[in-house]
């Protein structure tokens, strides 16, 4: 048992459902999800993950920030569910495909 609150895998690729899982301690594959639509994005800092991207709907917000070490949210919008973006205060920016030089 853990005493963390937990709120399921790290929404990467999600498509802007809430990622709270309703049945935490399932096998991963056997896990259900929220799925209510995310209104929140919430990134936090976890010792076992490193940086967490969080999408959550308002019920479950409160869970996402207390997930790990809160750095920062905003309005879950458009380019949140995306693979390629930069968190910012005010939203995800997609990262542009430039391919040059780091
Ligand atoms: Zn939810
Ligand atoms: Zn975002």
């Amino acid at each position: 048992m853990t005493s963390e609150p937990w709120i399921g895998d790290a929404a990467t690729n999600d498509h802007g459902g809430c990622r709270y899982a309703l049945n935490e301690f399932a096998a991963a594959e056997d896990i259900r999800r929220c799925g209510a639509p995310a209104t929140v994005h919430i990134m936090s800092e976890s010792a076992m993950h490193g940086l967490v991207s969080l999408a959550s709907c308002e019920k479950h917000a409160d869970i996402a920030r207390a997930a790990g070490a809160y750095v920062g949210e905003h309005r879950f919008g458009p380019n949140c569910a995306g693979v390629e973006t930069v968190f910012g205060a005010d939203g995800c920016d997609v990262v542009a495909e430039s391919g040059g030089a780091a």
